[in-house]
């Protein structure tokens, strides 16, 4: 089965993603946008953390329910728990080494319009 490394930028935090990475999404969210997103969808199952948790720090906001992860050291967005599938990851594909971002599909989610509790 195919796998990827995932890693911050300064290497504190490292994942590895298993299976075939298909599609990709960008996401117009306020914090997607603000992070430039681009996201691979991972079933938990298909993600480890070989890093400790005490490498990341975890940002919540609007209902609070997505869990979205980044470097404590570097700061770069490495992964979230999604609000919409809790038993899903998305994943910064921009961490993840040797993946061809260039061969994947791309969709635009219209994540602006998920938010409940405000707009932006
Ligand atoms: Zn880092």
């Amino acid at each position: 089965m195919l796998s990827y490394a995932g890693s911050c930028h300064c290497g504190a935090v490292t994942f590895t993603v298993t299976g075939d990475v298909t599609q990709l999404t960008t996401c117009n969210c306020s914090l997607c946008r603000k992070k430039n997103a681009l996201m691979a969808r991972v079933h938990e199952d298909n993600f480890t953390m070989t890093a400790d948790w005490d490498t990341v720090s975890l940002y919540q906001w609007n209902m609070k329910i997505a869990k979205h992860y980044f470097c404590k050291t570097c700061g770069i967005y490495t992964f979230h728990r999604k609000r919409s599938e809790p038993d899903h990851f998305g994943v910064n594909a921009q961490c993840l080494d040797g993946l061809d971002i260039a061969a994947v599909d791309v969709k635009a989610m219209d994540g602006i319009s998920m938010s409940v509790t405000q707009q932006d």
